[in-house]
């Protein structure tokens, strides 16, 4: 608790310094403006900038740790790298790493941080501010594990991301999909039996379809205005359902979704916004019917065929699945709502060749957990995450996805992309200076990163002492090492 509260004040005094320089900065230029007729003047604002000195570098690309570097960060972006002590003869703050690892900071694919509770409770406990308040806590607790950047895959978050961009409140940059796109009695239709259809009843009475999580769209009309409204409402990208789902009732798990023509309308009106689509699929003819239609993104497909997989691997498509799907811990949780047990089982029975179809056709996989349910319960499943699929694929291709291809994956947003200033999910210069310090050598070690064996069981967790120092934007969200100034 005390612990929480000091990155809390940590965070909230960086925040005042910022407001205070940014208010002098408007000061200035309200004075300029007054003063000079010309208008185009530009204030000069201090750059911020911070040096970090003897780090090793693990740069998301490359199975190595490069020994002995420094690292100079001006304002948001990585400005130099080298073997050699960097002068700097600004105001900077100087960071002693200490021989410790600098690795770019970790990119969730699959996220949903909206999703703060179970259904059941969700549905039958929460107004917006319940929602709001604890997405807001959720996306401190994702950023504070090391995660600077989510990719949010369903659920009402963009003014959550608009909060945290405005530096109201602590979170990851977040490339919100907004509501999920689903068909009448598809994997979104989080409808009870009687809850009213919204088009054929005329009515919208289900409390999630209300509070933004879901659109239910049936032929190319509505299809296109449940695209262009998230669109509107500052989506990067667009979530669609195009197989059935284990948390549905109402649709079986082999059920293809939406029709080829809704689908490539889909994508049609996304490619108008220089953007994509992704898609909930697990088995070969759902994710056929959804890349011949443009898809580029699949979340989950664990039933995945040799034959569809190169497709996916010739066309370049993102997979995003989670290990701790395939996992026993998940097939015996306590927790898997009655209707959903026959599910998994028959889903985990036809995804035996996934690991397998992986390591031979290497698709460009994400890091992607796809945690649901409160604060505690979305710590546990990442960490678990991390644990399972560095178990199975290695610690190097479990960061690597969690760093550079989650970050090449972002930049299929285009011209939709929120941050446009250099890339994320790598240590290079030019790139966004969003890093962790860990104590140690994470592709030796991944529990550094507080990947867990534990899942249901694990403790309830702490925040993870072997990560030292949070950097995101420029800014440091965590230090637990000695700092000084550059000229001291
Ligand atoms: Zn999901």
């Amino acid at each position: 608790m005390i612990k929480r509260f000091f990155h809390y004040f940590n965070w909230v005094s960086k925040q005042a310094h910022c407001l205070a320089k940014h208010l002098i900065g408007s000061v200035v230029l309200i004075g300029c403006f007054c003063s000079f007729p010309g208008f185009g003047q530009q204030a000069e604002f201090p750059d911020t900038a911070i040096l970090i000195e003897n780090v090793n570098i693990f740069d998301g690309k490359k199975d190595a740790i490069k020994a002995n570097y420094h690292v100079l960060i001006v304002n948001q972006l990585i400005k130099k790298i080298s073997d050699k002590k960097i002068p700097y003869q600004g105001d900077a703050l100087k960071i002693n790493g200490q021989g410790f690892t600098l690795m770019p900071g970790l990119i969730e694919s699959h996220g949903h941080l909206a999703i703060v509770d179970s259904l059941p409770n969700l549905k039958h406990h929460y107004d917006w501010v319940d929602i709001g308040v604890r997405q807001a806590a959720m996306a401190k607790s994702w950023l504070l594990d090391g995660f600077t950047t989510i990719r949010d895959v369903g659920g009402p978050t963009m003014g959550l991301k608009r909060s945290i961009d405005a530096g109201i409140v602590p979170g990851p940059r977040i490339y919100p999909s907004g509501a999920f796109i689903s068909q009448t009695s598809g994997h979104g239709d989080m409808r009870e039996r009687s809850d009213r259809h919204p088009y054929l009843d005329g009515a919208i009475d289900e409390t999630m379809q209300r509070l933004g999580y879901y659109y239910i769209a049936d032929g190319v009309p509505q299809v296109l205005a449940a695209t262009r409204n998230n669109l509107r409402n500052g989506a990067t990208q667009i979530k669609i359902m195009a197989g059935g789902g284990n948390g549905s009732e109402f649709d079986p798990i082999d059920s293809l979704q939406f029709r080829p023509e809704e689908i490539k309308a889909i994508v049609n009106a996304a490619k108008d916004w220089d953007t994509y689509v992704t898609a909930h699929v697990f088995y070969p003819d759902q994710i056929n019917r959804f890349i011949d239609a443009g898809g580029m993104s699949i979340e989950h497909a664990p039933a995945i065929d040799e034959l569809t997989m190169k497709k996916v691997v010739n066309k370049g498509v993102f997979v995003a699945m989670q290990m701790n799907g395939l996992s026993k811990e998940l097939r015996d949780s306590p927790f898997n709502p009655p209707y959903a047990k026959a599910g998994i089982i028959e889903i985990q029975n036809d995804s035996k060749n996934f690991v397998k179809l992986v390591k031979k056709y290497r698709p460009k996989m994400v890091f992607a957990t796809d945690a649901l349910g409160d604060i505690d319960t979305q710590m546990k499943q990442r960490r678990f995450e991390l644990y399972e699929r560095a178990r199975i694929f290695g610690n190097f291709e479990t960061l690597k996805s969690a760093t550079s291809v989650g970050g090449e994956l972002m930049q299929l947003t285009n011209r939709r992309n929120p941050y446009k200033l250099g890339k994320l999910g790598v240590v290079e210069e030019g790139a966004y200076a969003d890093l962790l310090i860990v104590a140690g050598n994470p592709l030796a070690d991944i529990s550094l990163l507080g990947a867990n064996k534990q899942w249901h069981d694990a403790q309830p967790p702490e925040s993870i002492d072997t990560i030292k120092v949070i950097i995101k934007d420029g800014q440091i969200i965590k230090s637990r090492l000695r700092n000084g100034h550059a000229n001291d």
